[in-house]
This record gives C-alpha cells, structure tokens and sequence, in this order.
C-alpha cells in the first residue's frame, strides 16, 4: 500500500508498504481523510522527534474494510469510522483512574500515528463509527474536537459562564464551538482580523485585538469588573498567559491548552493565586469517553467544522500541503488519502 513516511526531518517519501494485517481483535481501515495538525507540522519542521521511519497522522476517518474473528462489536466491513489513534493499554495506574490519555505505554510500541497510509491495522476500541450525514473530513476532526472537549473538562467549565479564549486558530476556534454547545458566552484574543472574522461567524460574544486593547479591562467591562470566569490558552505567544491570569475574576481557572517549543517559566504572583483561588492547569490528549462525545457532537450536528477545512492535499503534493499546514493563511489542511 502507498504511504508518505517521515524518513529525516523535512523529508516525506512517498513509499510502497507492507499491507497490515490484522490480529483477532483488530479492524482494517481503509483510510480517507486525515488531518495535518500541530504535532505532524512539528515531526516535519524537526522541531519534534519521534523516530524514522514514520507514518504521522492521528486525526483520521475511514471504511472499515476486514473485521477481525474476536471483535466484540457490531462494526462490519462497510462501517464508516473516526479513528482514535491513540495506545490505551487499560491497565496501568492512569488508565485505571481515568486518565488514560496519559497512559504509561501509549507509546512502548512503534504502532502510533499511521494517518498518513492507505490502510490501518487498529483495536476495534479505537473505531468509533459515524452517521453518513457525517463526510469523512468532518469525521477527521473528531480528534481535535475531542482534545478541546478534554481541555474544558478540565477547568470544569460550566453553563452560563463567561470563557475567554486567546488564539483564534483552528483549536481556539474549536474551544469556541464546544464551549458554545456547553452553554458559555465566549470573548476570544485574537490579534489577526480575519481569524477575528471568523470566530464572529461562529458565535463569539466578542472579539479583542490585544495589540490595540486591553483585554483584562474589556472582560471586566462586560461581567461587572469581575473578569472571565474561566480561560483557554491555545497560543503559545508570550505574555498571553499572564495577560489571561490578568482576565480572570476570583475563583477563575486557567488551562494551558498549547504546547511549547521551549520551557517557559511562568509569572504568576502566588499570593494572587492563594487570595483569589485561581486555578491554573494543562492539558493534553482525550480519554475515550470526549473521543465518543466529540464523535456524537459532530454527528449532532452541533460543531460545523466545514469552514476550518482550508485546503486538501493528497500523497504528490504531501510536500506543498505540510508547508500550507505550517502557514498561518490555513486552519486545516487534509489528506485525502485517495487521491493521487
Ligand atoms: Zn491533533
Ligand atoms: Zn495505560
């Protein structure tokens, strides 16, 4: 089968790979659609090292084509699915406690990623079938759509509170969309003015530009001097995130959703945080449980993902479609993986 391997940093080969077959509990996928997101911009631009070769790609939607003897599901071949590519081993002491998007041997085996093929071996649980009112691509974002649904968890944003999210890029725009089925009323940062267009079509109560206003005075301004209730971090700029320590009122929680390049110490005035109980935490990854709630909120309908799709790329142009991943012009870019 063909698939475009990482094989060094900044080089992509389009190669011919053993077909893989499948074990007893496993599915084969026909892959249609995945998405190029942050970490296979990172393995490409060297920044990030896994290991090579490597077939990226972890936000991918497909046919099943074979189904495995011992598979307890009702998936037939012809059952269309969003794919879960994460190793979740079930019985190490994160997984036990729910927390299996840190799972300690989510990456013992070389077996991650593997978006970028034509097919896929994976464990049944990693399936999660859609509706065929759901396209492929959509069902492409179930992944990104999970990981914010994971982020506002984990801030236990609740109804009716006012979010503030700072980045308006395609995972800012996500929070925007889930924080909106959830019930928020959601002011976004944004320093580009078409990205602010953007998360205005799609719902945000009201944009800042943070290199022309304040934005802590402007959250005070609209929730009687108390600042935002809660805020999302999905830009790694600096300064952001104190500039989101200043746009909480008292009781306010802060996720860092971004991830860094380097190690950045942060400032934050501890007798603040002991005074006013803010809560300032991180996340990355999904469980099982936002990977079947993102599934189910894109199904409903509720989660329009179709104008984050900025481009589709296919195997002959892989190089030209990373470089469009890794400007800041898109939102997504995606794979079609039938497409010459
Ligand atoms: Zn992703
Ligand atoms: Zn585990």
């Amino acid at each position: 089968m063909k698939a475009a391997v990482l094989t060094a940093p900044g080089k992509i080969e389009i190669q011919d790979v053993k077909k893989p077959e499948i074990k007893g509990n496993e599915l084969l996928v026909k892959l249609k659609f995945c998405g190029i997101c942050t970490l296979e911009q990172r393995l490409y631009s060297g920044s990030r090292k896994m290991f090579y070769p490597l077939i990226m790609g972890h936000e991918a939607a497909g046919e099943v084509v074979e189904v495995g003897k011992d598979v307890l599901s009702d998936i037939t071949p012809g059952t269309r699915v969003a794919l879960d590519l994460i190793i979740r081993c079930h019985a190490c002491y994160y997984c036990r406690v729910g927390m299996s998007n840190r799972c300690l041997n989510r990456s013992l085996s070389n077996k991650v990623l593997g978006g970028f093929g034509e097919y896929i071996a994976i464990h049944y649980a990693q399936a999660f079938p859609i509706p065929d009112s759901l396209s492929y691509e959509e069902a492409a974002f179930a992944e990104p759509v999970a990981c914010c649904i994971h982020s506002l968890k984990k801030i236990n944003f609740t109804m009716a509170e006012d979010l503030l999210i700072i980045g308006a890029g395609p995972m800012g725009l996500l929070h925007l969309q889930v924080a909106l089925c959830m019930g928020g009323r959601v002011f976004i940062s944004e320093p580009d003015e078409r990205r602010r267009k953007m998360a205005e079509k799609m719902g945000a109560f009201l944009t800042i530009d943070p290199d022309r206003e304040n934005v802590s005075e402007v959250l005070k301004k609209h929730t009687e001097g108390r600042g935002a209730d809660a805020c999302i971090i999905t830009s790694p700029a600096p300064g952001v995130l104190d500039m989101g320590i200043r746009s909480i009122g008292k009781g306010g929680r802060i996720n860092i959703y971004t991830s860094y390049n380097n190690k950045p110490s942060i400032p934050v005035d501890a007798n603040k945080l002991h005074h006013d109980e803010l809560i300032i935490s991180g996340s990355e990854g999904r469980t099982e449980l936002d990977f079947q709630q993102a599934v189910r909120l894109l199904s409903f309908g509720k989660i329009n993902v179709k104008p984050l799709i900025s481009k589709l790329t296919s195997f002959s142009t892989i190089d030209s479609g990373m470089n469009s991943a890794l400007s800041e012009d898109t939102y997504r870019v995606l794979l079609d993986l039938e497409a010459e």
